[in-house]
């Protein structure tokens, strides 16, 4: 972390849809800082909010929403730049790597000419000059036979070769910030660690800062600086990456530990998290983990507790009983299930090891 100025800066971010069954509170007071170079790691499980803020971020949110707070990038506040401002804040500015890379990729265009015109449109190089650099971008993010592959369409990649490809147009975007939301999701688990270093290799090219987002706590691990734990719309926990690991103050992250299936412990039983997020429409008042938390007490039904430093200046926690969870194993507090593991797991769940 540096001492400078915020890239990005996030404060006090709330998003709602009005819908027919009521107000959907998909992002709650969301706040973060992201600085030069640094990676921040966004967790949480599947509806947490985790898309919604970035979509709130890159200004790609649906007309209904209604977003209040801020988010200043480049000394401006980005929720109240005109569209046009903002599309060139979108890949130049700050670049995206979807789950799905087809929703970033033209199908009828090779995919060689979508990176040379993304060098282009910022870029004042000749076409055969771009054309260079696409084959170069290429080969930097791994794909075999760089100048042969430039002039394949989308359609003849593998999953993995397209989010490449989407890789390489961010970094021809020179951004400032990437933001990656569950960029290794759909891909073979054998195919995960290697899109993580094409994205680490963006990062270190362009100097760009990256938010990586993900439901998977084990793919944090190899890759972020810090960490925030997301939990129906809310920043639940933040922290450095071994705070988060080794310390955790939440309830709900000891439990995403203790799912976390891990390489270095050989027969050892996985302990979830039982029930299921609550719908974040017209929700009670109280903790929204209260119902699954083993360490609930009426208190928790009745006030949402905030986000709050604890001894380790930088360390935040929304939890009554934060101190309750520290040194805590997970299988004390959740319940582990019969089924120990016996056979040894795919290498994907361990980011930092290249599959075999
Ligand atoms: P995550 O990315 O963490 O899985 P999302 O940010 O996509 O979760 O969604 C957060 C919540 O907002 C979910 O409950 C989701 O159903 C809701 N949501 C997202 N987009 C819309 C929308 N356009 N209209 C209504 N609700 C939405
Ligand atoms: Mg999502």
């Amino acid at each position: 972390m540096t001492s400078t100025e915020p890239v990005l800066s996030v404060s006090d971010l709330n998003v709602t849809f009005p819908t027919d069954d009521g107000l959907v509170q998909a992002v709650r007071g969301v706040s973060y800082e992201l600085h030069g170079r640094e990676v921040l790691g966004i967790v949480g499980e599947s509806g947490s909010g985790k898309s919604v803020t970035s979509l709130a971020v890159m200004g790609l949110l649906p007309k209904t929403a209604r977003v209040s707070g801020s988010v200043v990038f480049e000394g401006k506040d980005l929720l109240k730049l005109s569209e046009k401002e903002m599309n060139k804040v979108r890949g130049h500015g700050i670049a995206m790597v979807f789950q799905d890379p087809m929703t970033s990729l033209n199908p009828v265009y090779t995919v060689g000419d979508q990176i040379s015109e993304a060098i282009t449109a910022h870029h004042d190089v000749r076409r055969d000059v771009a054309r260079k650099q696409a084959v170069e971008l290429l080969d930097l993010v791994r794909i075999p036979n760089p100048q042969q592959r430039a002039k394949e369409y989308p359609h003849q990649l593998s999953g993995g070769m397209r989010q490449r490809v989407v890789i390489a147009i961010a970094m021809a975007n020179n951004p400032k910030v990437i933001i990656a939301d569950e960029p290794t999701t759909a891909l073979d688990v054998t195919v995960q660690a290697q899109i993580l270093e094409a994205l680490q290799t963006a990062q270190q090219e362009t100097g760009a800062a990256m938010v990586l987002i993900t439901h998977d706590l084990g793919v944090i691990a190899g890759q972020a600086d810090r960490v925030q734990v997301m939990y129906a719309g809310k920043a639940v926990e933040a922290g450095t990456v071994d705070e988060i690991f080794y310390t955790p103050r939440m309830p709900y992250t000891l439990g995403l530990l203790g799912s976390l299936p891990r390489l270095d412990i050989k027969s050892e039983r996985l302990t979830p998290i039982a029930g299921s997020p609550p719908s974040v429409i017209n929700m009670p008042p109280g903790c929204p983990f209260s119902p699954r938390c083993p360490l609930s007490q009426d208190i928790c039904d009745q006030e949402e507790p905030m986000l709050e430093a604890g001894t380790n200046a930088g360390h935040f926690a929304a939890c009554h009983f934060s101190e309750q969870v520290a040194g805590r194993d997970p299988a004390d507090l959740f319940h582990p299930t019969s089924i120990d593991i016996a056979e040894p797991l795919p290498a994907a769940v361990n980011p930092g090891e290249e599959p075999s």
